[in-house]
């Protein structure tokens, strides 16, 4: 492996995190050694300390009863008897001459000269004298007795040492197999924890070189990773449907300005090629001016269209009467609903108002009005009516017109889409792609029901105070 790659691999997420599981994992062995190290050496010593003062009690009681020699004797009988935890026993005048001193045969040495002359222990501690190789420490627990004899009884710390010693070696050897756990167990971990990850990034990589199909690999486990796989697939789903959408709606308007353009060329040709009158001319230039009319209209609503779905479009947010706003576009259309036959109502509280943006929600409702007035054939009804829901304003346009076929109804909302009944009348196919996308600009939607012959119902639904606008 080269020096560059080893570089590489440091830098990675997943290195630092199989380092920082290996570190935390043998630092907690570690620790749990040592705690248990440190307990188990407290509670020997304890042992220790518990079985010498049982023992002084012991001869103290044995001096009492039956003196110098009774203990003595006891020593001679234990010692003959091969006595298993033997003790280091001396007994001393009170000016501390030894009288009696019994040292296991297989203890280290130690200088027990010193006894002679010891160094203080503190109250209530035991007197601690090294062995002369440093190996062991002789405890020694001390009693004066009647008339000022002293009794003193210890035990060497060698048993002890050992077998802390063992302990020791055992978790040495533990812990190599504590650093290979720790180690493989870390890099295993990162590498499933960043799975996930290493997936994602391989959906960019085949998204970057062209495969737009590609889609990252979820689980349903619920988990972080698997929700970001879910958002950045639902992401991708998104986005390939806007592509999608924006291509038909390109092809749409190539071809829906193919048709004003080729007019608007053939009237200006045939004006140019003839020999017309002033008058004739003008006629084809005003045709002109009415079709490039039509197209810029068309442009506009497009443009608006595309911003309100992109999050754009700027809203005036202000508080809206819904049923002035009913009023001012049933004004509009007053004399057109009445020139076809068709009679209008309204029908809303006085005192219901909503955050909107003012204008837009007027053409909103004015598109709607103007579609149910174009497809209600004469001696129809249209009812306009609102009401409040919850935390919502709903706004229908009904009408008794021709109706949708259920075929024609989920397609009545796309760009440019115009049904077949849309096709004898003025219109672009823009209007309800502009009121689905003004709605939902403001964090509204849109619903329409049909029944051919009888009429639609148009409903508008809009949050009385949309969040999250701006
Ligand atoms: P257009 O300019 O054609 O009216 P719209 O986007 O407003 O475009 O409507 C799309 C199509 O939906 C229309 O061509 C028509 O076929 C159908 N449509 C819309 N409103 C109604 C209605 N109230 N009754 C029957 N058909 C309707």
């Amino acid at each position: 492996m080269s020096f560059e790659l080893i570089n590489r691999a440091r830098r990675t997420i997943g290195f630092r995190l199989a380092l920082w599981y290996a570190g935390a994992f043998i630092l907690s062995s570690l620790l749990l050694f040592g705690l248990a190290y440190f307990l188990l050496a407290s509670s020997l010593e304890r042992r220790d300390r518990e079985s010498i003062e049982v023992r002084l009690r012991e001869l103290e009681a044995q001096y009492r009863a039956e003196g110098r020699k009774g203990v003595q004797e006891g020593l001679a009988f234990q010692k003959r008897l091969g006595n298993k935890k033997p003790f280091f026993i001396r007994i001393a005048s009170p000016r501390n001459a030894t009288v009696l001193m019994a040292v296991p045969d297989e203890w280290a040495e130690f200088d027990l000269s010193v006894l002679e002359h010891p160094p203080v222990a503190e109250p209530g501690r035991l007197l601690r004298l090294p062995a002369k190789d440093d190996e062991a420490v002789l405890e020694i627990a001390s009693t004066r007795l009647s008339g000022g004899t002293l009794l003193q009884v210890g035990k060497s710390t060698e048993e002890r040492d050992s077998f802390l010693e063992n302990f020791r070696s055992i978790v040495a050897g533990v812990m190599v197999p504590v650093i290979l756990i720790g180690v493989t167990g870390g890099a295993f971990l990162a590498w499933r924890a960043l799975r996930p990850i290493r997936q994602l990034i391989d959906t960019v990589r085949a998204i970057e070189s062209g495969a737009m199909a590609a889609r990252v690999p979820t689980r349903q486990t619920g988990d972080e990773l698997d929700e970001l796989g879910q958002l950045f697939n639902s992401m991708l789903d998104r986005i390939a449907a806007l592509i999608q959408g924006m291509r038909g709606a390109l092809d749409n308007v190539a071809h829906d300005l193919r048709t004003p353009m080729t007019r608007l060329r053939g009237i200006a040709e045939v004006a140019l090629q003839s020999e017309h009158s002033l008058d004739t001319c003008r006629e084809a230039l005003a045709d002109c001016v009415e079709e490039a009319d039509q197209l810029l209209t068309m442009l506009n609503t497009l443009m608006d269209i595309s911003e309100a779905e992109t999050g754009a479009l700027k809203l005036d947010l202000e508080a809206v009467n819904v049923a002035a706003l009913m009023e001012d576009a049933l004004d509009l259309y007053q004399d057109v609903a009445e020139e076809k036959g068709v009679t209008v109502s309204t029908m809303a509280p006085k005192e219901l108002w909503l955050t909107a943006d003012r204008n837009r929600l007027r053409q909103v409702v004015a598109n709607l009005l103007d579609n149910a007035i174009k497809y209600t054939p004469s001696g129809g009804r249209i009812e306009l009516g609102a009401h409040r829901q919850e935390h919502t304003v709903v706004l229908h346009v009904k009408d008794t017109g021709i109706g949708i076929t259920p075929d024609e109804l989920p397609r009545v909302w796309d760009r440019l889409y115009r049904g077949k009944p849309g096709l004898s009348q003025r219109g672009l196919g823009l209007g309800l792609s502009l009121v689905k996308a003004v709605v939902e600009a403001h964090r509204g939607h849109v619903e329409a029901s049909s029944a051919p012959g009888v009429g639609s119902v148009f409903t508008v639904v809009l949050p009385i105070r949309p969040a999250n606008l701006r």
